[in-house]
């Protein structure tokens, strides 16, 4: 059985998890330059802005890289697929792939948001592009 640790939201990230809750991925972006980040933080790394905004993402993503994570000493029933994703707005992202065969992962698989729920803990999550 897999234990899932939620997430513990801060005054950096509240925001983020808010927008999960809402079925919504929302990246940061600065208010000042316009470049996007990607994991929040408090100040903009091309102009030193703390003013930000949030952009809701479109879902759609390639995969860039990945790895199977298997559990050490306790077989999972199912191995995570955990990708870094190029989101289409241009940057990077790290999720799970679901809804995937192992067999079908490669580099440039086109993926889609989806939101998934795992012992009360709501996730962004990514399987194969359907459209
Ligand atoms: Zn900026």
């Amino acid at each position: 059985m897999t234990q899932v640790i939620a997430p513990t939201p801060d005054a950096d990230d509240a925001w983020f998890w808010k927008g999960v809750a809402e079925d919504r991925l929302l990246l940061q972006r600065c208010a000042e330059c316009r470049l996007l980040r990607h994991p929040p933080s408090p100040m903009c790394s091309g102009c030193n802005a703390l003013a930000w905004e949030t952009l809701p993402a479109s879902g759609r993503a390639t995969v860039y890289s990945w790895v199977v994570s298997r559990h050490p000493t306790r077989p999972d029933a199912d191995p995570r697929i955990v990708v870094l994703l190029d989101l289409e707005e241009g940057v990077r992202f790290v999720s799970n792939l679901v809804d995937c065969p192992l067999e079908d992962v490669r580099f440039g698989l086109p993926v889609e948001l989806v939101f998934v729920d795992y012992d009360g803990v709501r996730l962004p999550q990514f399987r194969p592009a359907r459209s």
